[in-house]
């Protein structure tokens, strides 16, 4: 590709905002909701990075905004070291090619009029990746690098014949179609039976170690996230901030910001004895705050129980805290982290091997 290659990231995000403008009627100033609050992410080449929290915390917004679907009100971003604002019309073209999406709905991502060759062949057929003779076989290599095999059988299927499963193997073949360097993997099995789900995750990891595409899996399931990202990378969103990133073992294993920790203490565990013992939720209210009416100081404050008056003016600055970056006032002081009340130590061990 033409567009310099300066760096080892795919993907810079710098001091990043993204609002959105809201009226309530007519005649009233415009409400601005902060979805996306002094964003600083990078995505390097060939890497899983894992975006995690849960519903509302701004986790699809910035997938959008890394996809080029939605412009930033603020910050830079920058694609393979470029300011994706300079990009000229045809690498701004090779930038949006590069970046493909497996959306979450196959029903809704996927067009029913079409059958399986006429979705992945016409985009390609458009791009010139491919021409009209060679055609059948190309879009035959796809569907076996996705496993939707005999290839025979499944070319001339319409979306509505295929299972969940299968239309999600769809997705991925139609990403890899672009000759993608990221790939934006937005809760790809939350719709899926949970039976099928190792193997489209086993799928995407294939992907990403076979072809070095890179992917920023985006989850509210921190057992998923931990399956995906075993040598990635994991950043912990909150109310469109970005509260605690590292390696995904080691976040995980020694969780610092109070936010992640209260994810990690409602994980349902499938072992009864382990969660008699377990503590109680880490949190003091279940309700996630309006995005209309941000608290202020920390964005974690009503709901963390570690608050101190502090939290409640200042906004914590990411800082670097052992392998982990963190925001918090008080991440030196926090108490170790403990999942259980009493040692479980035994019964733990096969849990998440
Ligand atoms: Fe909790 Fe304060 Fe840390 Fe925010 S800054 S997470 S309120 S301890």
């Amino acid at each position: 590709m033409d567009i310099k290659n300066i760096e080892s990231s795919v993907v810079k995000l710098q001091n990043l905002d993204m609002n959105f403008y809201k009226k309530k009627g007519i005649f009233s100033q415009p409400q601005v909701v902060n979805a996306l609050h002094e964003i600083n992410f990078s995505i390097n080449k060939g890497e899983v990075v894992i975006l995690v929290g849960e519903s509302g915390s701004g986790k699809t917004t910035m997938a959008n905004v890394i996809a080029g679907l939605l412009k930033p009100t603020a910050g830079t971003y920058e694609f393979n070291g470029n300011n994706i604002n300079s990009l000229t019309k045809e690498q701004y073209k090779e930038y949006r090619n590069s970046i493909q999406m497996i959306q979450q709905d196959s029903y809704a991502a996927l067009n029913p009029m079409r059958t399986m060759i006429k979705s992945l062949g016409d985009p390609m057929l458009l791009k010139k990746y491919v021409n009209k003779k060679d055609l059948y076989d190309k879009v035959s290599e796809l569907l076996e690098t996705v496993e939707l095999t005999p290839t025979d059988h499944f070319i001339d299927k319409y979306s509505h014949q295929l299972s969940g499963g299968q239309r999600q193997r769809m997705l991925i073949a139609r990403a890899i179609s672009m000759n993608p360097e990221l790939i934006l993997a937005d809760e790809p099995v939350s719709m899926i039976d949970v039976s099928l789900r190792v193997a489209i995750l086993n799928l995407i990891a294939r992907l990403n170690q076979e072809r070095n595409i890179a992917v920023l899996y985006i989850t509210h399931d921190l057992a998923t996230a931990r399956y995906v990202g075993k040598n990635g990378r994991i950043a912990v969103m909150y109310l469109g901030t970005i509260v605690e990133t590292g390696n995904v073992q080691e976040v995980l294993a020694d969780p610092k910001h109070p936010y992640l920790r209260a994810l990690l203490s409602a994980v349902p565990i499938p072992d009864p004895r382990l969660s008699r013992m377990r503590k109680k939720l880490m949190i003091t209210s279940a309700d996630l705050p309006s995005i209309t009416n941000l608290p202020t100081g920390c964005r974690f404050h009503t709901r963390c129980i570690y608050c101190k008056d502090i939290c409640k003016t200042q906004e914590p600055k990411p800082v670097q805290h052992g392998s982990s970056v963190v925001a918090c006032h008080l991440v030196n002081e926090l108490p170790k982290f403990e999942l259980y009340e009493k040692d479980a130590v035994g019964l733990t061990e096969d849990l998440y091997a």
